[in-house]
């Protein structure tokens, strides 16, 4: 159970009637106001002005239509969404994401997400999310193209290197973002690269910014890992999901002496107890985008492919959920719990239910909230716009070990934090208070806004 302070009651109360059926958003911001009572309690202040109330409100939602045209010329309508939700730190930054389960709700909870994660980079960033409930699945790339630019002639009036900075998610990759940034282009007849993040190296992009949440997750289990003195040196590991935040998070468990034995899609997972083959997965998932029952066919003999089930069933140390929100339940913690699961870092936006969360944390297993372990994406991007409005390109080497260092600092603020509120080791309060401190006294500076 979901224990709110007194005083933060009536605010989620109102959430729930304002926003009511958006199960998701109202989860996240539950989760953020359970930390706040200590807060509250330690700096009355922040309890004054509405500002926690103002901070669960978006500063503007936008709606639209998307007509776009199939391949046999029928007409087809997605609906778009964009949600900016808090500036206070800078423009609005977070990703497009393009999966037919997306609606206000899911947008919204992600927007509010992004908003502490960007924080907690500790760069000046605000907070937003968008997309569409367009499904990618098995559309032609000419068809794809059709709906980024379709999409793209709505949401370019709402950004501006200045005011808002979409990069990808779910279903949005560098292709994705190529066909949006040269419809953007078009239309505003400006090379503003510093309006979308992701982009391809040719034009402007990162490196390391395919490479970045996945990277910067693993590095945060490392760091978490380390406060037991420990590694991922010979430790089983599961990965979740096998698109952009998967593959890179398996990558670099590799780098780091861990073994990857599973990871899934949709349909189903593989397990693989000689350690999962990645330039396989990246044939299968990034060249000739199949489903990853492909890996069990091309590999034969050893791999097991299991069609449905979860894949929280194949025991492992260490586990990076990294496909969609509410993927690992209560009963999938227990499980993991039972086989010995030491760490769990949130690789996507809220994969954990509260029950599991629960489970985690009173078992002692080290957890990494999504928006402490997974900001290592956001954080490159902001890298991005660094190198856009320098005009510069740096190596990967240097963009890495910037990463590395902004990884390690978010681990040390939000376990420093944990500890001055008398939680050590509760990274889901040290992440959710310490991002609020800077998101408030910025909101608190800046007038009633
Ligand atoms: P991709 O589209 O590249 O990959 C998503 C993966 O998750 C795919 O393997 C997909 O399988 C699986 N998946 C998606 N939806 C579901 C579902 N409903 N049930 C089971 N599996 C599912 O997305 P990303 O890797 O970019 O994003 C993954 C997560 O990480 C998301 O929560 C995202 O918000 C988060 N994230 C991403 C960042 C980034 O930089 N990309 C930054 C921070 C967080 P299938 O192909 O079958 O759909």
């Amino acid at each position: 159970m979901v224990h709110i302070d007194e005083k933060l009651e009536p605010i989620l109360a109102e959430v729930l009637r304002r926003n009511a059926g958006e199960e998701e958003f109202h989860q996240a911001v539950k989760e953020v106001l359970e930390s706040l009572g200590r807060v509250v309690a330690k700096h009355p202040r922040y309890a004054n002005h509405a500002l926690i109330e103002r901070l669960c409100e978006p500063e503007r939602q936008i709606i639209f239509r998307v007509p776009w045209v199939d391949d046999a010329g029928q007409v087809r309508i997605n609906r778009g969404f964009r949600v900016q939700f808090n500036s206070a730190l800078g423009p609005y930054k977070g990703g497009l994401r393009f999966h037919p389960s997306v609606n206000v709700g899911i947008i919204k909870f992600l927007g509010f997400e992004q908003t502490f994660k960007n924080a907690l980079t500790g760069m000046p960033i605000g907070g937003g999310k968008g997309g569409s409930d367009f499904n990618p699945r098995d559309r032609s790339e000419g068809e794809i193209m059709r709906f980024c630019q379709s999409f793209m002639t709505e949401l370019h009036r709402h950004l501006g290197e200045y005011i808002d900075v979409p990069a990808g998610d779910i279903g949005v990759g560098g292709r994705e973002i190529g066909f949006m940034f040269g419809q953007y282009k078009r239309l505003t007849n400006r090379y503003e690269a510093g309006v979308l993040t992701g982009k391809g190296l040719v034009y402007g992009g990162s490196r390391a910014r395919t490479e970045a949440t996945g990277y910067g997750a693993t590095y945060f289990v490392q760091s978490m890992l380390a406060t037991k003195d420990q590694s991922f040196d010979g430790k089983r590991v599961v990965v979740s999901g096998s698109g952009n935040v998967a593959i890179y998070a398996m990558e670099k468990v590799a780098e780091f002496g861990g073994k990857v034995v599973a990871c899934s899609d949709s349909n189903g997972y593989v397990i693989d107890e000689q350690g999962i083959d990645l330039d396989l997965v990246k044939e299968i998932k990034e060249i000739r985008r199949e489903r990853i029952v492909e890996y069990a066919r091309l590999k034969g003999s050893g791999v097991h492919y299991i069609k449905g089930g979860s894949v929280w069933d194949v025991a492992c140390e260490v586990a990076i959920p990294s496909a969609t929100q509410n993927e690992l339940s209560g009963n999938d913690a227990r499980t993991l719990v039972r086989n010995g699961v030491v760490a769990v870092g949130e690789g996507a936006n809220m994969p954990c239910t509260p029950e599991a969360v629960r489970i985690f944390r009173e078992a002692g297993v080290l957890f990494g909230p999504g928006k402490a372990a997974n900001a290592g994406g956001v954080a490159t991007s902001a890298l991005e716009m660094q190198q856009n409005a320098s005009r510069d390109s740096w190596t990967f080497e240097q963009t890495e070990t910037r990463l590395a260092n902004i990884m390690r600092d978010i681990h040390d603020r939000c376990a420093e934090t944990a500890s001055d509120y008398g939680a050590p080791g509760d990274y889901v309060l040290g992440a959710n208070i310490a991002s609020f401190v800077r998101v408030a006294e910025a909101m608190e500076a800046l007038g009633v806004i």
